[in-house]
């Protein structure tokens, strides 16, 4: 028994070790190509190549399998605002956090924004030292249900997010007003991951000669959602999370720079397709509705974020709770901003490592689990 079990086992890490994803012989082929690509990249631009990746997953990925760290001296890849939690603005934190302390409220909200410190140093995890009630859930189908269990008291979810997060907060929402749960509402900070890309490369802001697209985000809004990137002069590539996946991103964004070829490639096919899931973005389209929205050490970008549509305003808790975002300063010293706009990296920010670590942070970028400087600081990266 002890045999055949052995014997499968060697089959099973037979399977697994030649599967696209997990094979290092193919990851060294893709390195060399790569490698071979970015010296051309060089003769014929006299600088090494800027690839942003536009998604905390992918942060994390490239600093976890040490990417960076193999392609250094070849590609300098840059983070962009993929980080739900660090481009939700100094401001609307302040607001959040205003909210929790002036009303009689439970306060609901994924884990990463506990610790995101507001102008005065307050978060939402210092509010409950203030005896305010405040509760992370894992989706707002859990504050519905808080809601449902405490009908005495208003349940406030904070709603942040990509285009990733927004329909299963749009359905939420859809649930409550169809079950008439009226003690329930969602501050809306969504983003929205297209005009972001657009800002950045309607202004130049940085170097940028490829975009890795979000998959997440891309699995909902489809490929055609970046279609308006061909009129620019730089290719992209919709990558999944894998190192392969990254690797091979990278391989196509220097072969295609290279060319002159500003295309759009779906690397993720096996979740991404052209038109993104309907389902999802119907009941996004019907809860609602496209707003300008504040973007950390940005400012207010166009059309980028959402409020809700008529029928659904009675949910916003911004309105229900006579709060308005302030134009509140970002934590000094903090480069959060400049590295979500690609400019720079956290190992610039003289505070890394040293007064901001991930127990005590001082901006959003440590904070979040998707944040750049928790990833450089998680896995060791250096440079
Ligand atoms: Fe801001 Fe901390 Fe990152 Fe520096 S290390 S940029 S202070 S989050």
């Amino acid at each position: 028994l002890l045999k055949l079990l052995k014997k499968s086992m060697n089959q099973i890490n037979e399977i697994f070790s030649s599967s696209v994803w997990s094979n290092p012989k193919i990851a060294i082929e893709i390195v060399k190509s790569i490698k071979q690509k970015a010296v051309i990249f060089k003769r014929k631009y006299l600088r090494n190549v800027y690839i942003m990746e536009v998604c905390g997953t992918h942060t994390m990925s490239i600093a976890k399998s040490g990417i960076r760290d193999a392609l250094y001296e070849y590609v300098n890849l840059i983070s962009g605002p993929g980080c739900p939690v660090c481009v939700t603005s100094q401001g609307e934190i302040d607001s959040i956090i205003e909210l929790g302390e002036k009303n009689d409220v439970i306060i609901t909200t994924f884990g990463d924004m506990m610790k995101v410190k507001g102008t005065l140093g307050k978060s939402l995890s210092s509010l409950r030292l203030l005896n305010k009630d405040v509760r992370v859930v894992y989706s707002a189908m859990d504050a519905i249900n808080i809601a449902c269990e405490n009908p005495s008291k208003e349940v406030v979810f904070v709603g942040v997010g990509f285009e990733t997060t927004a329909p299963t907060i749009a359905a939420s929402v859809k649930y409550a007003f169809e079950n008439g749960v009226r003690n329930f509402s969602i501050v809306p900070f969504f983003k929205l991951v297209p005009p972001a890309l657009k800002y950045l490369v309607d202004f130049k802001i940085g170097v940028i000669d490829g975009f890795i697209l979000p998959g997440h985000v891309s699995v909902i809004i489809g490929a055609k959602s970046y279609d308006f990137l061909r009129e620019y002069n730089i290719p992209s590539v919709i990558s999944g999370f894998e190192p392969l996946d990254i690797l091979r991103s990278i391989d196509i964004l220097l072969e295609k720079k290279i060319n002159n070829q500003n295309e759009i490639i779906n690397e993720y096919s096996r979740a991404v397709n052209y038109e993104g899931n309907k389902n999802a973005l119907k009941v996004m389209e019907e809860v609602f509705s496209v707003v300008d929205s504040r973007w950390r050490a940005v400012g207010v970008i166009k059309y980028s974020g959402y409020d809700f549509t008529k029928k659904y305003v009675y949910f916003n808790a911004l309105k229900k709770f006579n709060v308005k975002i302030k134009d509140s300063l970002e934590p000094k010293d903090c480069l959060c901003g400049m590295i979500l706009l690609g400019l720079k990296k956290p190992s610039d920010c003289p505070l890394f490592g040293k007064r901001c670590r991930p127990e005590d942070a001082v901006g959003p970028c440590m904070v979040s689990s998707e944040g750049a400087c928790a990833a450089w600081y998680k896995y060791g990266v250096k440079r």
